[in-house]
């Protein structure tokens, strides 16, 4: 099979084409940040008539890049929740519409399966089961997964998201948006010791994150530095440290609970570095080894997508052939 994939959940465009035989052949990105950047956040009309802008040019650009006519594909997959309604039915609608064009089946994908699958790009081999770690902008899941489409929630947050904590962060530090990448790169000049910051939930046996209560506590540290740059970081790196602390915590009872031996994380937030290197160190001493994606798959992208749809397609689930258009702007993973 080859796959076209259109992922427009949020503020990035995404494309890729997916052969069976080769795996990803062509992708495309367009990420809408100074679009955005302006209002301190995704606008959701202006997404979508971005969306509407972009799509018909990168998929015709991809499809030169794999040297492939419109006439090569046999699926077309589109995420089709969770996310922002408008921008969903904007992909939604061009793939529905684009299929019905050339009489081939679609392949609604969930996002979140999407960030999940991810790190089997790089680690097709990787047996199931595992826990996984999901931490993005709009979720922070601990999940157990027997298979593809096979997941049971362990725990979630009960307010913020990790990246949302971190955006939010940001923006109260005066960076600029978005702000998880910058929070992160100013944590790398601070003391993470300076600021004794609260770690919600982090001694209690449940598997559940809050967010919230920390990021009021670094408002109010806030008040208190002033013009100081190096202050700024220390805050910086206090914050990350409380959430990384928590993250790994969680993670950690997650994989004791479960006898897990692997561990897969994924999502916009394991693009932080200092993330990574703590999980890797802490569940590997557990024995437990884990996989991340390759960190240009970490955040949205059509490549997820196109993989996620891959693995469904040689498990034999269903495609769809109706040429409706589907989409869950509020959708659970666990299916
Ligand atoms: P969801 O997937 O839940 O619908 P989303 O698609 O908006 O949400 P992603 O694209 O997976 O989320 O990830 C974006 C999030 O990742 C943002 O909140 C961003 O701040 C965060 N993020 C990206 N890079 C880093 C980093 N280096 N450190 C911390 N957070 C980061
Ligand atoms: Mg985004
Ligand atoms: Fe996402």
């Amino acid at each position: 099979k080859r796959i076209l994939a259109i992922e427009t959940s949020c503020d990035e465009t995404g494309v890729a084409l997916w052969d069976d035989a080769s795996g990803l052949v062509a992708h495309e990105l367009f990420s809408q940040v100074a679009l955005h950047a302006h209002y301190g956040g995704v606008v959701p009309e202006l997404a979508s008539r971005d969306h509407v802008r972009r799509l018909p040019l990168l998929v015709a650009r991809a499809l030169t890049q794999a040297r492939w006519t419109p006439a090569d594909v046999d699926l077309v997959a589109y995420t089709a929740g969770p996310g922002l309604a408008g921008a969903l039915l904007v992909g939604a609608a061009f793939a529905e519409s684009w299929a019905f064009a050339r009489g081939v089946p679609t392949m609604p994908i969930h996002h979140l399966e999407g960030h999940l699958l991810s790190p089997l790009m790089a680690a097709p081999d990787l047996a199931f089961p595992f826990v996984a770690l999901l931490v993005s902008g709009g979720h922070t899941q601990l999940l157990w997964v027997e298979g593809v489409g096979r997941y049971r929630l362990l725990g979630e947050t009960i307010d913020d998201a990790a990246g949302e904590a971190f955006d939010k962060t940001a923006k109260i530090l005066g960076l600029g948006y978005p702000g998880g990448p910058q929070l992160a790169k100013l944590a790398e000049q601070g003391d993470a010791t300076r600021y004794a910051l609260p770690r919600p939930l982090m001694q209690s046996s449940e598997i559940a994150f809050s967010f919230s209560g920390l990021k009021t506590a670094v408002a109010l540290a806030a008040e208190t530095i002033g013009d100081d740059p190096q202050a700024k970081a220390d805050l910086a790196a206090s914050f990350q440290a409380a959430v990384i602390d928590v993250l790994v915590a969680k993670t950690v009872r997650s994989v004791e609970m479960t006898g897990a031996r692997r561990l897969v994380a994924a999502g916009g937030v394991t693009a932080n570095a200092q993330l990574r290197a703590r999980l890797a160190a802490e569940l590997e001493a557990l024995g437990c080894s884990v996989v991340f994606p390759p960190p240009q798959w970490c955040t949205d992208n059509g490549a997820m997508i196109a993989h996620a749809a891959a693995q469904r397609v040689r498990l034999g689930f269903p495609v769809k052939t109706d040429y409706r258009v589907m989409i869950h702007p509020r959708w659970p993973l666990p299916l």
